[in-house]
């Protein structure tokens, strides 16, 4: 039960949902990663069910990945 989301949907919920900006403009799949723009300048890639799901909404300095095994 995969939701499709487009890439305008996807620019919404980014814009709705965290303070960080997409770049990508074109979307392929949930394997891909997609471009972003933190607030504090820097880019960052991330695919969006990460983003999303893992609620990873900035880039790795503004919020660093917790240690996973
Ligand atoms: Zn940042």
């Amino acid at each position: 039960m995969n939701k499709q989301w487009t890439i305008g949907q996807i620019k919404e919920f980014v814009e709705k949902n965290s303070e960080s900006k997409l770049l990508t403009t074109e979307y392929y799949g949930f394997s891909q990663k997609l471009l972003f723009k933190c607030t504090c300048g820097s880019n960052f890639e991330k695919t969006f069910k990460k983003f999303k799901n893992n609620n990873q909404r900035k880039c790795d300095v503004c919020q660093p990945p917790k240690a996973t095994r």
